[in-house]
């Protein structure tokens, strides 16, 4: 059973990680990036909502956010564990994790935080911008969501840090290169 978070800012290679890594351990990676933007284009009431945060580069509310995430834990392929990647975000989101998993008498086995410098980050995001016409990879967008980041987000990792969960790996370098670091960093503190 491997329960594991991906934290690290926007930009940081989050998402192909998870992919990869999830693939490794053989449980789903589960982006609520990924799943807020595949209801923003089918334009759900869920997308609809989500989007005006998401254009801006702000957070979509903890309640909505962590009904979704609570919903798709739920679901039958999250029950062999999973790799969670853009959540928690905020301190109320690792309280309503807490709680989920608590019920589930379950808890998380590491956190992973990608490590990256900020130049990078912003060199890359715009790059992605470009190739992907994301609507909320402006440069001013960027900006706001590394912001946010800092502000609520990079704290979480000394909570993590607390409980003995955190394992920070270096985010620079090939894509292949990265994932070995993060599941050579899994295994040796399993
Ligand atoms: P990135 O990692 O590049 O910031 P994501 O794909 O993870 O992008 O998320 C895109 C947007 O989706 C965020 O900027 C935010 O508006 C929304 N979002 C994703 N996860 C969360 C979350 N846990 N809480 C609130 N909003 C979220």
């Amino acid at each position: 059973m491997t329960r594991l978070l991906i934290m690290g800012p926007p930009g940081a290679g989050k998402g192909t990680q998870a992919q990869l890594v999830a693939d490794y351990f053989g449980i789903p990676a589960i982006s609520t990036g990924d799943i807020f933007r595949a209801n923003a284009s089918e334009q759900t009431p869920l997308g609809i909502e989500a989007q005006r945060y998401m254009d801006a580069g702000d957070y979509v509310p903890d309640e909505v956010t962590n009904n979704m995430v609570q919903d798709r834990l739920s679901q039958p392929d999250a029950g062999n564990g999973f790799l969670l990647d853009g959540y928690p975000r905020t301190l109320a989101q690792v309280e309503f994790l807490d709680s989920v998993l608590a019920d589930q008498n379950a808890s998380l086995e590491h956190v992973i935080e990608l490590v990256v410098d900020e130049e990078e980050i912003v060199a890359r995001l715009l790059k992605r911008a470009a190739e992907e016409g994301r609507t909320d990879d402006s440069e001013e967008v960027i900006r706001n969501r590394l912001h946010v980041y800092q502000e609520q987000t990079a704290p979480l990792t000394a909570v993590y840090a607390e409980r003995g969960l955190l394992l920070r790996v270096d985010g620079l370098g090939h894509v292949e290169e990265v994932a070995a670091r993060v599941e050579n960093a899994i295994t040796a503190n399993s």
